[in-house]
């Protein structure tokens, strides 16, 4: 069956459902791994409770999350995967195609030399370093 299929004929989420699927768990999160991988062992952490963005994590689940996710990257390591990517989908165009956060450990795949756009990237200009680096620097502060 293909993904697209699949979440076609979902009728609940799949993450609320897992029980059978929480390989390692904690009070509030747990370790699985996807039934449609980008590689064999493409991990999945979860929060156990139903939340679409990682914005409304408690510090509780954020720190059990963070537990799952290291113990994880010691899996893949023990899996001989020396380089894994850590991936969240973030936000309504995001390409999350389950609405339940979930953190994606995915060995040896490669974001590569293409943007988000598919366009090869490029080097700023120390302009441009500037510009982007003043923005962020004055949103952080309006963040504290
Ligand atoms: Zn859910």
């Amino acid at each position: 069956m293909l993904y697209h299929d699949y979440l076609k004929k979902l009728k609940a989420c799949p993450f609320c459902r897992a029980n059978k699927r929480m390989l390692v768990s904690n009070k509030h999160a747990y370790l699985t791994y996807t039934k449609a991988p980008y590689h064999p062992h493409h991990l999945l952490v979860i929060p156990k409770r139903h939340i679409v963005s990682f914005f409304n994590l408690s510090a509780q689940e954020t720190e059990a999350i963070d537990a799952l996710v290291k113990i994880g990257a010691q899996i893949l390591k023990k899996l001989k995967h020396d380089s894994f990517s850590i991936l969240v989908r973030e936000g309504p165009d995001s390409d999350k195609s389950i609405k339940h956060l979930h953190y994606h450990l995915i060995p040896d795949i490669r974001i590569g030399d293409v943007d988000s756009h598919g366009i090869p990237r490029k080097i700023l200009s120390p302009a441009e370093i500037k510009k982007i680096s003043a923005k962020i620097i004055s949103l952080a502060k309006k963040i504290k």
